[in-house]
């Protein structure tokens, strides 16, 4: 996009009405010149609506307000909800705890580590959430909410949680959480598929492949099939919430980060987060290769404790892995102490294909 731009200014041919028809332009990050007709477009706000943004409720935008489209689009989306808006933008901790307890800010919308560090910074002064800070409700983008994070949000100081899933080139939100919290919507503003990064084809639901998108709610900007990098899954089962679209299960990683292997892709950080759960094992390796013209999948276990029961270990470890990613490890090959360092790639593709 960004060599398009240049050989072709300021827009890289994708300009798709007359100049004067735009109604803002975004420089995001690239820098990408995006063009933008937003008058009339909600898609944002159901996103908010489904977090629980009413009117009556005060948030907090902490989402920078100028170059790229986040701060202000996430505005209009809160006024759509009715919720007032205090302007806050990126930064400024003290001034933003301050005017959470002024103002009796209910919401928070930002990235999940700047609520940690609000949060953090009024109770060093004296501050209680829920009393003095009377949050109840936090919108994030823009970074993976751990699940630890959440659960403190949720569970210690009562600030119900939602995510949403945005890419800024093709205009904003691809997919938000409902109050299930089990996936994202997808919107119906975008045609969202799941494909092979490798060939571009659609899979099927569980498959995990790129995140592509086709904007259809605007029409300023002529992109089609957008690929995220982002790689996800998706599922067609109904969600209790009462929604019909589809939902994607969670961003797994990114295209680079993945190999395929006998046609799924596995993704290294979906596959680190099946070892790293147990205690046991110090250093870890994913060894794929081809024997016979199929793929295998080994991974190398360095132990912390030699007493470990390593069929048990095995076992758990094959069956951990094949529910995150979908393959079944075909060895799991326990090394001696030392053979593996720190800085060695986690995921070894020894195959060749020539
Ligand atoms: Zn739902």
């Amino acid at each position: 996009m960004i060599e398009k731009q240049k050989q072709n200014p300021p827009y890289g041919g994708f300009l798709a009405v007359p100049p004067e028809e735009v109604e803002r332009i975004f420089i995001s990050p690239g820098p990408i010149y995006e063009p933008i007709q937003h008058s009339g477009i909600k898609w944002f706000a159901k996103s908010f609506w489904a977090a629980g943004f009413r009117k009556g409720d005060i948030a907090v935008n902490t989402f920078t307000y100028h170059l790229s489209p986040a701060g202000l689009l996430f505005h209009e989306a809160l006024k759509d909800c009715g919720t007032t808006v205090v302007v806050t933008g990126t930064g400024n901790t003290d001034i933003q705890v301050q005017a959470m307890r002024d103002l009796k800010v209910t919401g928070f919308v930002g990235t999940p580590s700047f609520l940690m560090t609000v949060i953090k910074r009024a109770e060093e002064m004296g501050l209680v959430i829920g009393r003095d800070l009377p949050l109840r409700l936090a919108w994030f983008t823009g970074e993976m909410l751990a699940p630890s994070i959440r659960k403190t949000l949720e569970e210690n100081y009562h600030i119900a949680t939602a995510q949403a899933y945005a890419v800024t080139e093709p205009g904003g939100a691809i997919a938000y959480e409902c109050r299930e919290k089990h996936g994202m919507h997808m919107m119906d503003d975008y045609v969202v598929e799941i494909v092979d990064p490798e060939t571009g084809r659609q899979l099927g639901p569980g498959e995990v492949g790129e995140i592509v998108v086709t904007p259809i709610h605007n029409k300023t900007w002529g992109l089609l099939r957008f690929g995220t990098g982002d790689m996800s899954s998706y599922t067609t089962e109904p969600c209790p919430c009462g929604r019909t679209a589809s939902r994607i299960t969670g961003i797994v990683g990114r295209s680079t980060d993945a190999v395929k292997v006998r046609g799924m892709f596995v993704v290294s950080r979906q596959a680190e987060a099946a070892v790293t759960g147990f205690d046991a094992v110090s250093r870890f390796q994913f060894v794929i290769s081809r024997r016979e013209n199929r793929d295998e999948l080994a991974i190398k276990i360095e132990l912390k404790d030699f007493s470990t029961d390593r069929k048990k270990l095995a076992d758990e470890l094959t069956a951990k892995f094949q529910d995150n990613c979908r393959v079944k490890p075909d060895a799991i090959e326990f090394v001696p102490s030392g053979t593996m360092t720190e800085n060695q790639p986690k995921m070894l593709d020894t195959r060749k294909w020539d």
